[in-house]
């Protein structure tokens, strides 16, 4: 049985000023070949799972492309038509493929397409076929629309935020790839769409109500005519008319129970709309709760510096009001330079000598302007580790030149390039013990969680300016459908409710 892989992985906030060419793509990750399984083999990711499964079920993994160029802006038709021929040409080489075994992530744009996946998987298909399998497994931000069920026979997300369960999730999608090439299963399935849209707090699986609805998903998985059940949270960043919650349900040959299934968890998602309004804290508020808290770690989530939802994260109102209540024994990063001037300056003054730099507001003026910050340079890295965490266990992460300022007891880290500090590990190769922290300040709005939660005595989200702020009135919406709740007063059938988007 041989089954052809690739991915693309991207996941686009529209509002960056910033496109994803190829020389992002690369940046981040653009792979061929043998080199793809070479680098995940071991890796707990969704390629990981897949390469795991093809040993265990004695099946051959072609594999093709794995272009990533998750979360930035609008990717350029000369890097989407690069990335894509690259794939095509490879489908077109390869002999009696079984089925097709994907990743892509979901929330794809490019100059030309606004839905990118489903031009993807149109074109996949042209030269495939449309009587082999085709499966992908998406992550939980997916905009999944009714152009890609044409193509996909089954899709299978996330069902985590952060996402913890990609291996499993690619487990899962390689086992239900094989029953269908035996014929073991027929998949038949419904496709729903939620009318709103949820900010990155609200979309939290380890929150009410979203802990409810995966109870209910996975009791409905359990049931033997059920293959399998994607919700997914969307990712409105996007801009497209309906960047909506959606579920897919697949059955074994029963469409009617699809159909019945699928509206009653969207159903779920519209009634429990109030629920996923939520509401993070003022700055100063927030900087003097974890200061003068009796015990650490306290987490201030930077959330709307969210690189993860495609913003700079390199904002600097939250570290402006740490530095200027002089928070001590803390941590703040990853801020992103940019232009790599503050770390090639620190990098030149060297270890234990003070620098004064002008850090972050070097994409846009919507995450805090330029700061000047003075202190010692503590430490000087490559950026170069192994993930151990819940989130990419076993994955190689380079994040670049990475340098770390003391100022007067606050760690800023700065990195070459955007991260989110997703993994313990990540502070412990910068010489930091996270647990013994007052304050560890992270530019994340929820995949810090998987690692934070278990060390941290409180968690807070804050309410910083940002392009991932959940303060969802304040974008300049073009093709959002509107009304949309909860953007507009009349989607809310409540008498009496306070916005967060309110000012
Ligand atoms: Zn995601």
């Amino acid at each position: 049985m041989r089954l052809l892989t690739a991915t693309i992985v991207h996941e686009c906030n529209v509002f960056l000023p910033l496109k994803a060419d190829l020389e992002h793509f690369r940046n981040d990750q653009l792979i061929f070949d043998q080199e793809i399984i070479d680098f995940y083999t071991n890796a707990k990711t969704f390629v990981g799972g897949f390469i795991d499964k093809s040993k265990e079920l004695g099946f051959e993994l072609i594999p093709t492309v794995y272009a990533n160029a998750s979360a930035f802006g609008v990717i350029t038709k000369e890097a989407y038509d690069y990335v894509l021929n690259e794939i095509l040409t490879r489908a077109e080489k390869a002999k009696d493929i079984d089925g097709v075994l994907l990743f892509t992530h979901g929330a794809g744009y490019t100059e030309e397409y606004p839905d990118m996946e489903g031009h993807y998987f149109r074109e996949l298909r042209k030269v495939v076929g449309s009587e082999i399998p085709m499966v992908s497994t998406f992550d939980w931000h997916a905009n999944h629309t009714e152009e890609w069920q044409k193509h996909l026979d089954v899709p299978v997300g996330n069902d985590t935020y952060p996402h913890i369960d990609s291996y499993e999730r690619g487990l899962e999608g390689a086992d239900i790839i094989v029953k269908m090439i035996k014929d073991e299963i027929k998949p038949t399935k419904a496709f729903v769409k939620a009318p709103l849209i949820l900010s990155a707090q609200a979309q939290y699986t380890g929150r009410y109500p979203l802990t409810e609805l995966f109870d209910r998903i996975h009791q409905l998985e359990a049931r033997e005519e059920v293959v399998t059940i994607t919700a997914a949270g969307g990712f409105p960043w996007c801009d497209v008319p309906e960047p909506w919650p959606t579920v897919t349900v697949t059955t074994d040959d029963d469409p009617k129970l699809a159909e019945e299934l699928a509206n009653e968890l969207k159903d779920f998602i519209w009634d429990h709309r109030m629920d996923f309004l939520v509401k993070p804290m003022p700055i100063a508020k927030a900087v003097e709760t974890a200061r003068t808290a009796e015990k650490g770690p306290i987490v201030l989530a930077d959330i709307a510096n969210n690189p993860g939802w495609g913003s700079a994260a390199d904002g600097t109102a939250l570290l402006g009001e740490m530095i200027n209540q002089k928070s001590e024994n803390a941590v703040i990063g990853s801020l992103w330079d940019r232009d790599r001037k503050a770390i090639e300056k620190a990098i030149e003054a060297g270890v234990g000598n003070q620098v004064t730099l002008t850090v972050g507001g070097k994409v846009d003026d919507l995450h805090g302007g330029p700061l000047e910050v003075t202190g010692r340079v503590k430490l000087i890295w490559d950026g170069k580790w192994l993930g151990k965490g819940p989130m990419s266990a076993g994955v190689s992460h380079d994040n670049g030149y990475t340098v770390v300022i003391d100022i007067n007891g606050l760690l800023l880290v700065l990195t070459e390039k955007r991260m989110q500090i997703t993994d313990l590990q990540f502070y412990r190769c910068l010489g930091i013990e996270p647990k013994d922290k007052q304050i560890l300040a992270v530019y994340s709005s929820v995949h810090y969680r998987a690692a934070h939660d278990p060390i941290a005595e409180r968690i807070i989200e804050v309410d910083t300016p940002g392009l991932a702020s959940p303060r969802l009135a304040g974008y300049p919406w073009q093709h959002l459908k509107r009304p949309i709740f909860p953007l507009d007063p009349e989607t809310f059938d409540m008498v009496e409710w306070k916005s967060m988007t309110d000012p």
